[in-house]
């Protein structure tokens, strides 16, 4: 079958969507995909090639998508045919390298990203579209709309004691104890987290903000460089998660002192 230059008339892209459609049922043709599929991803040697191809013609500006957006109804369409699929990697193994799991299972258990990572991830979501509809359900989510952050406080308190650690569903038992203070989720962690807020009448000391959910629990001696104090009331201060990130893109994360914090309420 030949392509006809020039852009697909209507025709043209209806009998090729017919043929593949053909094609796909051909049992026959089905075995023969997955063999070949077997084939390919269990050949690490494929896969290394394959990324090396993307990694040099494909990607970035490279990438036939770059800055462009897949049309509401393709992005319908892909929705679609994805729902009650099986996820494409799904039972299959050999499909990651022994390195690509490790970063997986660090992100999974919350470790820490690398600074540089997570600027590249926020780089990237800049400039990205958003439907107004998503912009009001992140907004509402933001604003706690449906729950306030003293509502969820005052449910989270009453389930103190009831569902905290061991007794809660999302209690990981795979979790060291260290890992589970190095990714804060302990109860006497959440405790002080809300001691914090109440203190603060729910809201931000630097501008006042007290939007619901827009609040964070600031260390003045950080979490990471300062064991002893973790948990004290009078290492914390409620900031709104922009006076929060002020703070911190100006002074780095894990090293923080009450002195950095001093200079910089001076500062503004
Ligand atoms: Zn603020």
């Amino acid at each position: 079958m030949g392509f006809p230059k020039g852009p697909r008339t209507k025709e043209h892209q209806a009998n090729l969507t017919a043929a593949i459609r053909k094609q796909r049922q051909d049992p026959e043709f089905i075995k023969r995909m997955s063999v070949a599929s077997k084939i390919t991803w269990n050949d690490p040697e494929y896969r290394e090639r394959q990324s090396n191809v993307h990694k040099g013609i494909n990607k970035g500006e490279k990438h036939p998508l770059f800055g462009k957006h897949h049309s509401e109804a393709a992005r319908k369409k892909m929705s679609d045919s994805a729902k009650g699929q099986p996820a494409w990697n799904k039972g299959k193994t050999g499909i990651y390298s022994e390195e690509t799991i490790q970063k997986m299972r660090n992100i999974k258990i919350g470790k820490k990203q690398s600074h540089e990572t997570i600027q590249k991830r926020a780089e990237k979501q800049k400039g990205r579209e958003v439907s107004e509809e998503t912009r009001k359900k992140i907004g509402d989510v933001h604003r706690g709309k449906f729950l306030s952050i003293e509502t969820r406080a005052k449910i989270s308190a009453s389930k103190m004691g009831k569902y905290g650690g061991e007794n809660s569903p999302t209690w990981n038992p795979n979790l060291t104890d260290e890992q589970r203070h190095e990714t804060r989720c302990y109860p006497e962690y959440k405790d002080w987290y809300s001691g914090i807020f109440e203190r603060d009448n729910y809201a931000c000391q630097l501008c006042g903000d007290d939007t619901g959910g827009n609040l964070n629990a600031h260390h003045y001696e950080a979490y990471k460089s300062n064991q002893e104090k973790r948990l004290s009331e009078e290492n914390g201060i409620t900031l709104c998660r922009q006076c929060h990130w002020k703070f911190h893109r100006q002074y780095g994360f894990g090293k923080n002192t009450r002195e950095q914090f001093n200079e910089f309420m001076r500062a503004a």
